[in-house]
């Protein structure tokens, strides 16, 4: 029995790590069903999709203690196929916006839906199928670049997987080392960039090819020439998909849809880049500290 458990445990620590860092390694629910904080209603149906749907928070409470709530009724819709960015200052609930979409935790009062479904009533299995995410920490497995980007849908061929890696544009890098695709990654293999490691995870999710995509951006400083790339990649990864952006740069919520200014966990300020600087509140005033320090960062490189 202690042989048992000790594993469990370890592997519960795993799961909490993981669930944390928001990575998509679905797969380790199958070993976690022990530590699984939300389950399937007896009467879960799987989500249904037409298109591409449209997601919705509506009045949304969360607190991971009930001593301290962390969402304060949160109210915003994501239309289809559309991108709508949260910034905010370190722990406004950000990240917490997309744990509870992915239904890590349930919420404590009021809903959120995907195309009119609450997502309480779905299967998880449907759900996670149908959401992607780039998480701000990419855990790669000690395997080969075509298996760690392959991963995202299995069975995929090697042609589908230069595809998703020519789209997330780290596919020039993958064909310039000795081995091409065969370069084996991680700790015991190539060492890759935080920016290479975040383009890998954009390919795999690329490859699932899910109508919801959750981008929890990388909060490691860039340079502005990897800040444009990563800018761009977002893009190709976010066209006609429904996106949650979890925005550490500004220069990456530019052409949002929305952008939500979470402040406390509650929306402080919300519109369009446009709109926002003109209101000039919160939001202009981050996006001139912002300039001011790229235009720093320019003049020392
Ligand atoms: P950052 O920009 O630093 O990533 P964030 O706005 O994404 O921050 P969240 O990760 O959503 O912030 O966290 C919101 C608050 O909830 C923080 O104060 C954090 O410490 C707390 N928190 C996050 N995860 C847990 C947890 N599992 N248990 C208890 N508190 C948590």
């Amino acid at each position: 029995m202690i042989q048992l458990y000790i594993p469990l445990n370890f592997l519960g620590v795993i799961y909490r790590e993981i669930k944390q860092s928001l990575a998509d390694l679905d797969r380790m629910f199958v070993f976690m069903d022990r530590e699984r904080e939300v389950d399937d209603a007896p009467d879960a149906v799987p989500l249904q999709l037409a298109t591409c749907p449209a997601v919705r928070f509506e009045d949304v409470h969360f607190a991971y203690d009930p001593a301290r709530p962390i969402l304060r009724g949160v109210s915003f819709e994501i239309p289809a196929g559309k991108t709508v960015a949260v910034v905010g200052p370190s722990g406004s609930g950000k990240s917490t916006l997309a744990r509870l979409l992915f239904r890590f935790y349930d919420v404590q009062q009021g809903r959120i839906a995907i195309a009119g479904q609450d997502i309480r009533s779905l299967t998880q299995a449907s759900l996670r199928q149908a959401i992607g995410i780039v998480p701000q920490d990419t855990v790669l497995f000690n395997d080969t670049v075509e298996y760690n980007i392959a991963y995202g849908r299995a069975g995929a061929s090697h042609d589908e997987v230069v595809a998703a890696a020519q789209a997330a544009r780290i596919h020039d890098f993958i064909a310039g080392t000795p081995q091409g695709y065969a370069t084996r990654v991680g700790e015991r293999g190539l060492k890759l960039s935080g920016g290479e490691k975040q383009r890998v995870a954009i390919a795999r999710t690329l490859l699932k090819n899910p109508p919801i995509l959750i981008f929890d951006e990388a909060t490691s400083a860039l340079d502005s020439a990897n800040e444009r790339a990563i800018q761009a990649e977002l893009q190709s990864a976010a066209r006609n998909k429904t996106t949650l952006l979890i925005a550490h740069r500004l220069s990456t919520v530019v052409d949002a849809h929305e952008i939500l200014v979470l402040d406390a966990g509650q929306i402080l300020e919300r519109g369009t880049h446009a709109q926002l600087l003109a209101l000039g509140g919160r939001y202009a005033e981050m996006w001139s500290l912002q300039q001011s320090q790229a235009v720093g960062d320019e003049a020392l490189a």
